[in-house]
């Protein structure tokens, strides 16, 4: 066999840092801050829908696009942002959010494309461009006065190129927690219409702002709804991120295309589960408000916590995840740092640089999830006390 198998453009990415912390978690008994995801269950209701799904005979291939009532659901669901998807020809159910980007991005850029990635960029954006044969470019965050981040719209507009095809964009925004203002999204919006570039907007984070923001879904803006993939789904909002339920909100002629390539990575999946998360949509919103509400009582604690503890942390406006710089504690490298925490201090985090092109601008961040029961986050910040 030809020697190395894995062909050159996916040569990055054999292992993801989720993974590997996890394991590395498991294997110290650490207190595990690394992968985002909650240890509690979602609303009793859905998994009730759930099982009745599985136990009643509901155990094949759903429809291509999704099961109908969960489309129904998603475009109810999408009308709480004032815009209105035809279940129909502008909703597509994917396996996860995950599935979601990647098939968009199959379907919509290619070798000499050009996709626009904020940084740090959530993991699987880097393969799925490379698995489409485009080329990203990266924008940064640049840290405000008040230390909140933003993006840099003098790099963005630098960015682009006759060659550009698209933007990806997420906010509520992860590692980093940045939930991106109103005046940035209208120029991004801006510069998407004026360079008739789509959009395709992560958005799994959807629900979880705090502080009293408001999600604004870029589609939402001036001539945004046609050029815009807009992905989001279950498992941030309901707590069921190993159920794989997301999907896609956009015009009948880009679901079409985006529908072409899922349709032959995976075709359909969790025919079982999407009744459920239907139902969830329909009617557990209240449950993801008491969620979202001890989210930021979280957020809080860890980050408190952590500065007790001496780092330096960093604001978070939303999403599962804070993040502090380690150079308080006398650490330079948070990589070097993290990949022996859990042995050193029994708790695990992810370094930020992993996720950008530019390790050195962000090797002081560690990112921690705070998605975790209280006694959890307290056990960890116990530990992480005696760190140095
Ligand atoms: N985008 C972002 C920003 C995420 O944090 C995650 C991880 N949950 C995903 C996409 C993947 O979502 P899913 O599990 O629905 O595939
Ligand atoms: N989205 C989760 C995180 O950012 C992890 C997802 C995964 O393990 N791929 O931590």
């Amino acid at each position: 066999m030809r020697e190395p198998a894995l062909v050159p453009r996916l040569r990055p990415f054999t292992s993801t840092v989720f993974a590997e912390m996890t394991a590395l978690a498991v294997r110290h008994d650490a207190v595990n801050l690394g992968q985002g995801f909650p240890d509690t269950d979602g609303p009793a209701g859905m998994l009730e829908t759930a099982k009745n799904s599985l136990f009643g005979g509901d155990n094949q291939y759903p429809p291509g696009p999704g099961r109908p009532e969960l489309r129904a659901a998603i475009s109810r669901h999408r009308q709480r942002y004032g815009a209105s998807y035809d279940p129909d020809t502008e909703i597509l159910v994917t396996a996860g959010a995950t599935e979601a980007i990647a098939a968009s991005l199959i379907a919509l850029t290619e070798a000499g494309d050009e996709v626009l990635v904020v940084e740090p960029y959530y993991d699987s954006y880097a393969a799925a461009v490379a698995m489409a044969g485009a080329q990203r470019r990266v924008i940064g965050l640049v840290e405000t006065e008040n230390g909140q981040l933003e993006l840099d719209l003098d790099a963005l507009r630098d960015a682009i190129t006759p060659k550009t095809r698209a933007m990806l964009l997420n906010s509520p925004h992860n590692p980093t927690g940045t939930v991106f203002s109103r005046a940035q999204l209208e120029e991004v919006a801006r510069l998407c219409v004026e360079h008739d570039l789509i959009a395709v907007t992560d958005e799994v984070y959807e629900h979880l702002v705090f502080d009293g923001a408001e999600h604004l879904p870029l589609a939402s803006f001036p001539g945004m709804r046609e050029r815009t993939v807009a992905i989001s789904s279950a498992g941030k909002t309901f707590n069921c991120t190993g159920w794989k339920i997301g999907w896609i909100c956009s015009t009948p002629e880009l679901v079409a295309a985006v529908k072409a390539a899922k349709q032959f990575i995976t075709f359909v999946s969790g025919g079982p589960l999407q009744p459920a998360v239907a139902y969830a949509l329909d009617n557990e919103l209240e449950w993801v408000e008491n969620l979202r509400a001890s989210l930021q009582e979280k957020r809080d604690r860890l980050s408190a916590g952590l500065a007790d503890a001496g780092f330096a942390v960093r604001p978070s406006a939303g999403t599962y995840f804070v993040t502090a710089d380690v150079r308080p504690l006398g650490f330079a490298d948070a990589a070097e740092l993290a990949w022996t925490l859990p042995e050193r201090a029994g708790v695990a985090a992810v370094p930020v640089k992993v996720f950008t092109d530019h390790p050195d601008e962000w090797k002081h961040l560690l990112r921690f999830a705070f998605c975790k029961r209280n006694e959890v986050i307290d056990e960890a910040v116990e530990r992480l006390r005696k760190l140095v």
